[in-house]
Formats: structure tokens, sequence, C-alpha cells
């Protein structure tokens, strides 16, 4: 958290920010660079975009890519656009703000109580497909690392590949297919399947308020959780280092 359907959220909130004129950039160190960012000051923003996980607003100085972390919130003219992550921090407190951007009207500021966002001028950015993409690129992109040995779960969270999948959109995305998240790469047998049920379940998830709404979110994840699908209890364990929620019966 927030995957890529969260920085969706995120941009769309930010778009009320274009035309606007940036009056003053503050940034914690651990966060971004402070001189860099400093340039923006007196900028005036041209557009607001999304590539995966990233929220991209284009000044006449230079684009700012915004990137939360695992805790982070945007808020645009003191209102949340997401009032709560499903990890993340239950209240808004002033001493969370890691980069505040203040404009001749308005605000926008990034709440991050763990302070792994990151906030950057003018970044390269090596990202694949967006997870929002047309189901053919999409296909295109699993086809191009369709020999890959490593775990299904661990290429589908690779930024390089689909950028905006995080781990909840993952499981999901399995669960939905019917494929086991350990299942190597280049052993997974329909990847048009796959690029489907991408393309198909990241906008219903979208509509429904994020990645966690899903049959395997929050409230699935720990304890007594059961397959929508078959009602056999939901395993817990660990892929590509995440943990990792599948049911043994349909996922194979
Ligand atoms: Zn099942």
């Amino acid at each position: 958290m927030p995957e890529g359907l969260e920085a969706e959220i995120y941009a769309r909130a930010a778009h009320q920010v274009i035309g606007r004129r940036i009056t003053s950039v503050v940034v914690d160190p651990l966060c971004g660079d402070g001189d860099l960012l400093g340039r923006l000051v007196s900028a005036d923003v041209r557009a607001v975009s999304r590539h995966g996980k990233h929220v991209l607003v284009d000044t006449t100085r230079g684009r700012l890519d915004l990137h939360f972390g695992m805790t982070g919130r945007l808020i645009v003219d003191g209102s949340a656009a997401i009032q709560q992550l499903e990890y993340g921090a239950r209240r808004d407190d002033p001493v969370w703000d890691r980069l505040v951007v203040s404009f001749d009207r308005g605000e926008m500021r990034v709440s991050d109580p763990r302070r792994f966002s990151r906030h950057r001028l003018d970044p390269e950015l090596d990202l694949g497909v967006d997870l929002l993409a047309p189901v053919d690129q999409i296909a295109d992109a699993l086809q191009g690392v369709s020999r890959r040995r490593g775990p299904v779960k661990g290429v589908l969270l690779d930024q390089r590949v689909i950028a905006g999948l995080g781990n909840l959109c993952v499981d999901e995305v399995l669960f939905h297919t019917g494929v086991a998240p350990s299942t190597p790469m280049c052993e997974v047998a329909d990847l048009n399947r796959l690029a489907e049920v991408i393309a198909t379940t990241m906008p219903a998830m979208l509509v429904a308020g994020g990645s966690h709404t899903g049959d395997t979110g929050p409230g699935h994840r720990d304890g007594d959780g059961r397959c929508a699908l078959d009602g056999t209890p939901l395993v817990r364990s660990m892929v590509a280092g995440r943990a990792t929620v599948s049911c043994p019966t349909h996922q194979r």
C-alpha cells in the first residue's frame, strides 16, 4: 500500500492544482532534496498524470514525481483523497507531513508516518506498462517475461514489467486467474487469461475504492478468511518475500 490504484485516486485529486503557481516547497530531508525541489518555486502547474505508483506533476520548471512508499497519503486543500489506508495512519497529524507544496491558492501535502515516501524532480522512471493499460499491452508485457523461472507473484510485483501492481492487487489477480502465487512464471499456461484478469480486475477495484477491496483483501487475509468461490479456508504464506493469501483449492 499505496498501490497504483491509490496513486490513481491521488492523481485525480491533484488535478485541481493544475493552473496554480507554486509559492513554496518544503520536504523532509529523508524524503527528498529540498534544494532541488526548491527550483519549483514560482513554477506553474501544467498537468498531472500517473504511471504505476508515481503521481507526476508537470510544471513550467520541471516534473515533480510523488511516490508514496508504504503509508503516504496525498492531501489537497485539506482533504484527503483516501481517508484511511488499510495499513496506514488512522489520523492526519501535521508532524507526518513529509512534503508540503504551497500554491498561490491552496496547498498539497504528503502525510507519511513511516517516511518511506520519495519526492523527486525530473526523475528517470524505469517502469513497465501501467496496470490500467489496455489488455493487449499487458499481454505483451507478460509475454516478454514468460520465460522467467521465479514465482509469478514476484514477476507481477516487478514494477519494470507491470507498473502499479502491489501486494494486494497481485494476490487478487492470481486468485481470480486460478494460479497459485508460487507457480514459476514459465509454467503459467495461459498468459492471455492472466492479462484479461488484470485488465478487468484493476478497473473494477478502482471503482470499488482501491487495492483493499478484493476477495483476498484485508479482512480475508488474517484468521479465518474463506475463498469466496469455493468456501475453502484461505492459506497464508510468504512468496517473493511478501505475505501472500491464496486458495489451495482453485489456485493451482
Ligand atoms: Zn477457492
